[in-house]
């Protein structure tokens, strides 16, 4: 596809309000009522989106539920399930221009970034997933019974589809998010209703649009934009959904688990981070690039970002002033412009609280080596910021700012490293540069973190399991691991 072609397709996808896609339909909210979502860049309104709230998140749990009980979906084998899901990736590559272009009118991002990294990777989590369709196994278990003394069984194991999921995603990787989230729950036979982001709800009905044409069952996946307040929360509260997924804020994911209580239905949590990057004396000079991917990639807004840089004492100065070199030559626009390094953040909320980290940062008598500020007055974009002389009680190094912020830190040995890293309520990724391989293993032995990089950064793969220790998350995204998530355990026994 051309990127004239992909960008007539956006532009009639956006003309006209977008419906919610349930039970095989599309169809308008029960309500009748719809909500902007702006581009990021202008602040302009791209698109509107009927606005689902609790009758819709309702008639989609229904519409999951007959899909799950008595649809052809719990029938089919494994072989057409995982054809069907091999489907989707196709697709997505055969649409990866105006999903691309979709998700950075939508989100922000540079096109090329959307274009090399979210849809590619989309696409492989689906082709990835199919393969596991056919691959859902138990055991055989022998068992030994000692009060039926010289009894016999066979005993073996299922592992079957957990059920209705409701699974509720962030808005700084849209069309990925929904993939980590789709593609294991359909190889594992579940019914799905999606709760895109308001910020970005596009990529996600564009999706569903594909998913349409791959061929699947009707009510097996259902998508519902609309506010988390209202169509997040009664996803999450609802009884007839056996297990919530989640990723975004931790404060959220708090909510998310009281929610779930009522029913006391599963639950998985991809939260927030703050992640330590730890660059050694012996680091090659790469670590100074890598630094700096490690926070500006998509604009700070990773869950995984490296926004606490810790740099050995004696390359302190080296580095901080190589990544503020960095950062002062990332060309901001908007991200449909080819020259962009980095788009705007994703909406006014998120200026707003990024900017307020910064005046925070500011007022607290850290020192702003470069950036620090707003950019331009149009849009939400905020200037790649690198922070020093931070104390460890400041807001700025404790909380998670999801933007292009990163407060650097010098250490002088393995152990107070270790321990520093360490010292947050997160504990989702890391970083560690070294030319010592045995140095690096022993600290990604230490490091409380789901993710540990060494020599690398933001490096995913949907083979790789990807999740939160501590506040950051209960369970695994991607890798076989995601399929525990989604899969209830039978052991069945017979007498022989
Ligand atoms: P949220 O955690 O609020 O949003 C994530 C998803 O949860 C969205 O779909 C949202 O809906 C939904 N949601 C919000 N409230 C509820 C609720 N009560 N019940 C059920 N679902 C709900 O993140 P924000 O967008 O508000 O961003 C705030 C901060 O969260 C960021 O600054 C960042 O620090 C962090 N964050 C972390 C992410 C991560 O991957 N770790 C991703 C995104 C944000 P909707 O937005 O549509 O109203």
């Amino acid at each position: 596809m051309s990127i004239t072609t992909a960008h007539d397709r956006v532009n009639s996808f956006v003309a006209n309000p977008r419906r919610m896609f349930i039970g095989g339909q599309w169809t308008a909210a029960v309500s009748g009522k719809t909500f902007a979502t702006p581009d990021p860049s202008t602040g302009e309104t791209l698109a509107y989106v009927a606005e689902g709230d609790e009758a819709d998140i309702d008639r989609a749990v229904q519409a999951a539920r007959t899909a799950f009980e008595q649809g052809p979906w719990s029938r089919m084998t494994a072989s057409d399930r995982g054809r069907l899901i091999w489907k989707i990736g196709d697709l997505i590559l055969e649409n990866a221009e105006e999903l691309a272009q979709l998700e950075t009118r939508d989100n922000g991002k540079p096109y090329a970034v959307a274009l090399a990294a979210d849809v590619p990777l989309a696409a492989d989590l689906f082709h990835y997933m199919a393969g596991w369709a056919t691959k859902i196994e138990g055991n055989t278990i022998d068992i030994s019974v000692p009060y039926m003394p010289g009894a016999n069984f066979h005993s073996y194991t299922l592992r079957e589809p957990v059920g209705v999921v409701g699974q509720i995603i962030p808005w700084n990787f849209p069309l990925l998010m929904a993939a980590w989230k789709l593609g294991p729950a359909l190889a594992t036979g579940n019914c799905v209703i999606l709760k895109p982001a308001e910020q970005t709800p596009l990529s996600a009905l564009r999706l569903a649009e594909l998913i349409a044409e791959a061929g699947f069952p009707d009510g097996v996946v259902n998508v519902v934009p609309g506010y988390g307040e209202t169509a997040g929360a009664r996803l999450a509260a609802h009884p007839g959904v056996d297990k919530v997924a989640f990723t975004g804020s931790t404060e959220v994911g708090r909510l998310i688990v009281q929610a779930a209580a009522g029913n006391l239905k599963k639950v998985s949590l991809e939260l927030g981070g703050k992640s330590p990057n730890i660059v050694f004396e012996d680091a090659e000079p790469e670590a100074v690039a890598g630094a700096a991917n490690a926070i500006f990639f998509n604009h700070g807004q990773c869950c995984v970002a490296g926004s606490r840089l810790f740099v050995h004492h004696s390359r302190f100065d080296e580095v901080v002033e190589g990544v503020a070199e960095i950062a002062k030559s990332i060309k901001l626009g908007p991200g449909m412009d080819a020259d962009t390094q980095m788009g705007p953040l994703v909406s006014e909320e998120q200026l707003t609280r990024v900017t307020g980290y910064l005046d925070s940062g500011r007022t607290e008598g850290a020192t702003t080596v470069v950036g620090g500020n707003r950019h331009g007055d149009r849009g939400y974009f905020v200037e790649p910021t690198v922070i020093t002389n931070a104390r460890n009680d400041m807001k700025i190094v404790r909380e998670e700012i999801f933007g292009p912020v990163v407060v650097a830190e010098p250490f002088s040995d393995l152990d107070e490293i270790a321990a520093q890293a360490n010292d947050t309520e997160y504990g989702l990724g890391a970083g560690i540069w070294t030319k010592d391989i045995s140095k690096a293993h022993a600290l990604a032995k230490k490091i409380r973190a789901g993710t540990v990089w060494i020599n690398c950064y933001n490096v995913f793969d949907a083979a790789l399991p990807f999740g939160g220790y501590k506040q950051s998350g209960w369970g695994r995204e991607m890798g076989h691991e995601v399929l525990n998530n989604y899969t209830e355990v039978k052991a069945v026994t017979t007498q022989l």
